[in-house]
C-alpha cells in the first residue's frame, strides 16, 4: 500500500518538476534564440555598412553585389544549426534534471510517508489489541450463558451466580470502552488542541480529592497515602490533572504490598510545577520501564496484582494528557524498592506572577 503511494508520490513530485523545468527551458530557449537572431541582424547591418563603404569586398566584386547577396556571408543553416544544439542541450540538462529529481523524489516521498505509515501502523495495532481485550471478556460471558442455558436442571442460585458474574463482565467492559474512548479523544486532539492559558487547576485541592476517593481502596490494603501539598496553581484542566493524579495514585496502591506506603508531593522550579508520586512497592524492571507508557503494555511481574480493570492503558492516558498540556512524565525505579512517577507541568500564569 505504501510502496504504490510512495510511487504517486513520487510521480506528482515528478510531474510538478517536469513542468518547471519545461517552463524555464522554453524561456531560456527562447532567450537564447532571440539573441542569436539579434546577433545575425547585427552581424548583417555590420556587412551591409561596410558593404556601402566599399572597402570590406575585393575591388572586382565592388559595385556587382548587391546587399540581399550578402547572406551567403551570414549561413542560414549554422543559424539553424546554433539553434538546434541549443535545443538539444537543453533536452539533455531537462533530462538530467528529470532523472537525479526521480531519484531525490523517491527518497522524499518514503520520507514523507514514514510518519504517516507509522500512525496507521500505530492505529491499526491499538484496534488489534482493544478488539483482543474486548473479546475476552464477551467470550467468557457468551459461554457462561450458553452452558447455563443448556443446563435443564439450573437453580435460582446457579442463575443469580450468572448474572454476578455477567454484570462482573460488563463493568470490566464498561471500563475499558471509556478508557479508549479517553484515549482516542485525547490523541485526535492532540495536534488540534491549542494549549488554553486560561485553564488552571489547583493542584493542593486535586491531591486532596484524589486522596479522600482512594482512602478506602489504600484502607483495604492498609496502605499508608500521604501527601505534602504546596500551593500550586497548574496550566492544565482541573478534570485532566484530577485524572492523572488519580491513575498515578491508584497505580501505586495497586502495585504496592499491604502495609506499604504512597507519598504525594508537590514542589516548583522556575517554570513548572511538578508532582511527585512515590510508593515503596514491587518496582519496575528496566526493560519493563521503556514500555510502561505504550498502549496495553502490562508487565509480567504486575499481573498478579492488577486489577480486573487493568488493561495496561492508565499510564498512557496520564502520558498524553500530560503531554497535551505541554508537560513531562517520568519514571524511576527499582525492583523490590519502589517507584517513583515525577509529573512537570506548566505553572498557570497567576502562578509565575506571585512567584
Ligand atoms: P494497568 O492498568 O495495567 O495498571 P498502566 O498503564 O497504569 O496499566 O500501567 C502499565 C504497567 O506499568 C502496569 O501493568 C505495571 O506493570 C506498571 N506500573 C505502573 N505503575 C506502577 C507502580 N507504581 N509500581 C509498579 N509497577 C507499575
Amino acid at each position: 500500500m505504501f510502496h504504490s503511494a510512495r510511487l504517486k508520490l513520487t510521480a506528482w513530485y515528478l510531474l510538478i518538476i517536469f513542468f518547471i523545468s519545461l517552463f524555464f527551458s522554453v524561456t531560456v530557449y527562447q532567450m537564447l534564440t532571440s539573441e542569436v537572431d539579434r546577433f545575425v541582424a547585427m552581424q548583417k547591418a555590420k556587412f551591409e555598412r561596410r558593404f556601402m563603404d566599399q572597402d570590406f569586398l575585393p575591388s572586382e566584386l565592388r559595385n556587382k553585389l548587391q546587399p540581399p547577396q550578402l547572406m551567403i556571408y551570414i549561413d542560414p543553416d549554422l543559424v539553424n544549426e546554433t539553434k538546434g544544439r541549443i535545443a538539444l542541450s537543453l533536452i539533455i540538462i531537462d533530462t538530467a534534471i528529470l532523472g537525479i529529481s526521480g531519484m531525490l523524489a523517491y527518497f522524499l516521498a518514503g520520507k514523507t510517508l514514514v510518519p504517516i505509515a507509522n500512525m496507521v501502523d500505530d492505529q491499526q495495532r491499538f484496534v488489534g489489541d482493544a478488539s483482543h481485550e474486548l473479546r475476552t471478556p464477551l467470550t467468557a460471558l457468551k459461554s457462561a450463558i450458553e452452558v447455563n442455558m443448556r443446563d435443564k436442571n439450573l437453580s435460582l442460585d446457579d442463575a443469580k451466580e450468572l448474572l454476578i458474574n455477567a454484570k462482573d463482565q460488563v463493568d470490566r467492559l464498561t471500563h475499558l470502552s471509556n478508557a479508549l474512548l479517553e484515549l482516542s479523544t485525547s490523541s485526535s486532539n492532540k495536534n488540534s488542541k491549542k494549549i488554553n492559558t486560561f485553564e488552571s487547576s489547583n493542584a493542593k485541592k486535586v491531591v486532596e480529592n484524589v486522596m479522600s476517593e482512594m482512602k478506602s481502596i489504600a484502607d483495604q490494603k492498609n496502605i499508608k497515602i500521604t501527601s505534602s501539598p504546596i500551593d500550586l496553581n497548574l496550566q492544565i484542566g482541573e478534570r485532566e490533572l484530577y485524572r492523572v493524579i488519580n491513575i498515578l495514585v491508584d497505580n501505586a496502591i495497586k502495585y504496592t504490598k499491604d502495609g506499604g506506603e504512597v507519598q504525594i508531593k508537590l514542589a516548583k522550579n522556575k517554570k513548572s510545577g511538578i508532582i511527585i508520586v512515590n510508593d515503596n512497592g514491587i518496582g519496575i524492571s528496566k526493560t519493563d520501564a521503556l514500555h510502561i507508557f505504550d498502549r496495553f503494555y502490562r508487565a509480567d511481574d504486575a499481573r498478579v496484582y492488577a486489577t480486573s480493570s487493568s488493561y495496561g492503558l492508565g499510564l498512557s492516558i496520564a502520558k498524553k494528557l500530560v503531554e497535551e498540556s505541554r508537560g513531562r512524565i517520568k519514571v524511576t525505579s527499582e525492583v523490590g524498592k519502589g517507584t517513583t512517577f515525577v509529573v512537570h507541568l506548566p505553572l498557570h500564569q497567576n502562578q509565575e506572577q506571585t512567584k
